[in-house]
């Protein structure tokens, strides 16, 4: 465990010193916080829709088996396919049986697909995947790891991303974003029509109808999940909402705290593509996907849905916002974590991803200083749940050496050292 947190500390102190991480995050910050505060100011009613939201999803997290039950069976009544995994292992080999090998594969951006390190073994299996949000394409040949939640590249500056471009066009790239997203779009175009399918996340499930609601801004993820064959959804059980109008609620609330007036795409998607243009006969597997799968995935979220000071972490709606607030973020990116990131990410790699034990230096990062509850929409307590993590740290024994000679001495002489 010291050895751990001390190797640890120094990946944070590493990070500190690197100029080009800082450059892109203080140009990060800075922006969002601009585009974050006019999308509130525009629209002041989102503050009452996130009432109702925090609601909502409580109602969900303190009925997940009925609310799973009633997602199995609005999927199957619109001809998807509905899986449910309780853990990695199931997750894989659900997924392994409908992939297979030897397939092309294109994604969009999935943090939850992260908790099974879906690419590493669907490229073991023998298929090829193609990361499809820009972000996640910087990330993926980078052989690194999305750094936010948002947004997956944050920590990348241009001029590196021009680097990276550079050598896989084998010709002299720009740092000029406009150029180098040029690139990726004409890189990527012909992927889409490739491939055998498209495998993206859900910013919610609609238990009435068995929809899938995806947000974006890019337009990859209406192209990866409708030109393939087969369109699987991979999830957690958190996403569920009861209705297509808690739906649009989430849109609203994402939108605004993600800082835009409004995303560019929304896809509601409720099974496979159909046509009845003949006769009226209904005939599954028009001009989009001819399969759909949802994998439902808990992983401890169910556990978690029990205890009243950690089950707020399933309101999470992945907006981002706290991680630019945060005091240690903005130094750090996601190297402060572990597959989540931030302070809310210590909640989630203690109890969903990861194990406590994983979280134990994240934890005792964490200054506490409640920033991050002031801008969640969610209004997620992190630091109080962050004290929970220590709590059942210091029983378990996983405080960090240097940590509990720090706390004894206070305890003794009254200064830290
Ligand atoms: S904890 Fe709150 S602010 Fe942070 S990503 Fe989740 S909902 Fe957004």
């Amino acid at each position: 465990m010291e050895k751990e947190f001390k190797d640890y500390m120094k990946l944070l102190y590493k990070i500190r010193r690197d100029k080009f991480t800082r450059t892109a995050l203080n140009r990060a910050v800075k922006s969002f916080r601009i585009k974050r505060d006019e999308a509130l100011k525009a629209f002041p009613h989102v503050e009452e829709e996130k009432k109702k939201l925090q609601e909502t999803k409580d109602f969900v997290i303190n009925h997940f088996d009925d609310f799973i039950e009633k997602t199995e069976k609005s999927v199957k009544t619109m001809h998807g396919n509905f899986h449910f995994a309780k853990d990695k292992d199931e997750a894989l080999k659900i997924l392994k049986g409908i992939t297979g090998t030897g397939k092309t594969i294109v994604k969009g951006k999935s943090i939850t697909s992260e908790e099974i390190d879906m690419n590493e073994n669907l490229e073991k299996w023998g298929n090829t995947v193609y990361e499809t949000d820009l972000g996640e394409f910087i990330v993926q040949n980078l052989k690194s790891r999305p750094m936010h939640i948002l947004a997956p590249a944050v920590n990348i500056p241009k001029e590196k991303v021009a680097e990276l471009f550079s050598k896989i066009a084998n010709r002299e790239l720009p740092p000029d974003p406009k150029k180098l997203t040029e690139f990726a779009r004409e890189y990527l175009r012909d992927k889409y029509m490739e491939a055998d399918i498209g495998i993206s996340g859900a910013n919610a499930i609609t238990a009435d109808t068995g929809s899938v609601f995806l947000f974006e801004n890019e337009g990859n993820i209406r192209f990866a999940t409708n030109a393939p064959d087969v369109h699987v959804v991979f999830s957690g059980i958190e996403k569920i909402l009861p209705t297509l109008s808690d739906g649009f609620r989430l849109l609203e609330v994402v939108s605004r705290y993600a800082g835009y007036l409004a995303m560019t795409y929304v896809s509601i998607v409720s099974g496979p593509s159909k046509t009845g243009d003949i006769e009226k006969t209904i005939v599954y597997g028009a001009h989009g996907p001819r399969e759909f799968h949802v994998i439902l995935y808990d992983s401890g979220r169910s556990e978690v849905a029990k205890d009243p000071v950690l089950a707020p972490i399933l309101r999470c709606v992945r907006c981002g916002a706290c991680m630019y607030e945060c005091a240690i973020y903005p130094i750090t990116t996601g190297y402060w974590g572990y597959k989540y990131m931030g302070g809310i990410g210590i909640p989630w790699t203690a109890c969903i991803s990861g194990g406590v034990e994983k979280a134990a230096p994240m934890a005792f990062t964490c200054t506490l200083c409640g920033r991050c509850v002031k801008y969640c929409p969610m209004e997620i307590d992190v630091p109080e749940i962050v004290q929970e993590i220590r709590e059942k740290l210091y029983k378990e024994g996983l405080v960090p050496p240097f940590i509990k000679n720090m706390v004894e001495t206070v305890m003794k002489d009254g200064v830290p050292y």
